[in-house]
């Protein structure tokens, strides 16, 4: 075994396991010769279509220790569901959902080794590129793709744990096309990197851009924005032009077990004031779980929720989803995957 750095103290998803799971398409049908290999290098034509025209999804979802010992990955086949939404969009070849859940479960099960304690977890990115070799193609999709997936051991995704923070709103420039915000592609996170820089270099203080064109919510840059109170629990409903937080999705639930009304509708800037006087703010996302916001920079004036620290209503729901995540309540909605039993 390689000697490897502590992943609770590297950056996330620096630090790889030995194992992953690959899938060369033929005629479009993926090829899972039902064994994971050692991680490595891909060797790919110059060519390829996904180098030139962004042809690639991808998907993050995370397998947690129990407390009886087993291991569980959290929302499989929500993650599955919206990987094959992703191809689909960018017109790759779409693995069927058996071939796909099986090459997970596959490669959870032959890094169990490398898993670390709660509050670390196994990060699984599964990823598809198109491969074919036709820079000729710009205008047509690629007609065989590569899947694979890898795995990272991982700690907190934010340095120093659970701590507020602190978000800037962009009015104008939108994270991406209306249209695509909800397809998991690498396009759109290239699409909002300058000018996610270019505004964070104003301000050395901010986390992360809220991404609000024309004053109309939409989400940061990789997790989706809630309010709350002690009754409510408010997010944007679906559509698409943000991505459908599988973290959204359960944070919806749980707010409604534990007795929240659950709204989602569109959220206006000039809502966030009267909220910050007597309510909370948070991002949901798999890799940032659940994390507070304590101040919004911005707009007319700067606006802190509460005193600028992460508020119990935030704390209860982020406490009641990692409860399901590491098996110390019970499953209610059938969201974990035993793998190692
Ligand atoms: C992945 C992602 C999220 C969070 O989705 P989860 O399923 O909760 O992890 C939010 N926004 C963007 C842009 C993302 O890529």
């Amino acid at each position: 075994m390689t000697e490897k750095p502590d992943p609770m103290t590297v950056p996330f998803g620096t630090v790889f396991c030995d194992w992953m799971a690959t899938a060369h398409s033929e005629n479009g049908v993926y090829q899972y010769g039902g064994a994971v290999e050692a991680y490595g290098d891909f060797s790919l034509s110059p060519a390829a279509h996904a180098l030139h025209y962004a042809s690639a999804v991808f998907e993050g979802l995370k397998a947690h220790w129990q407390d009886d010992g087993s291991l569980a990955i959290f929302r499989l086949d929500d993650h599955v569901a919206r990987m094959r939404q992703s191809a689909e969009q960018l017109r790759l070849p779409v693995p069927d959902t058996t071939t796909l859940r099986q090459m997970i479960v596959d490669s959870v099960e032959a890094n169990v080794g490398e898993v670390p304690p709660a509050p670390g977890s196994l990060y699984i990115r599964p990823t598809i590129i198109g491969t074919e070799p036709n820079i000729g193609a710009a205008a047509t999709p690629s007609s065989e793709a590569l899947l694979f997936i890898v795995n990272c051991p991982v700690g907190d995704y934010f340095k120093g744990g659970v701590r507020p923070l602190t978000l800037l709103i962009e009015e104008e420039i939108p994270r991406t096309t209306p249209q695509f915000g909800m397809v998991k592609s690498g396009a759109n996170y290239a699409m909002a990197l300058a000018p996610t820089l270019d505004a964070m270099a104003q301000n050395s203080a901010v986390d992360q851009i809220l991404f609000a064109t024309g004053g109309d919510i939409t989400e940061t840059g990789a997790a989706n924005f809630f309010l709350a109170d002690n009754e409510r629990v408010l997010t944007r409903q679906l559509d698409s032009s943000f991505l459908h937080g599988v973290t959204r999705s359960s944070v919806l639930a749980l707010a409604a077990d534990l007795g929240y009304e659950v709204d989602e509708r569109p959220i206006a800037l000039s809502e966030l004031k009267e909220w910050a006087g007597r309510g909370e703010a948070f991002l949901s996302g798999t890799a940032a779980v659940l994390s507070p916001v304590g101040t919004i920079l911005g707009g007319d004036s700067d606006i802190v929720f509460g005193d600028g620290q992460p508020g119990p209503n935030t704390l209860r729901l982020r406490e009641s989803l990692v409860a399901i995540q590491n098996g110390r309540s019970d499953d209610l909605h059938g969201w974990r995957t035993t793998v190692n039993s």
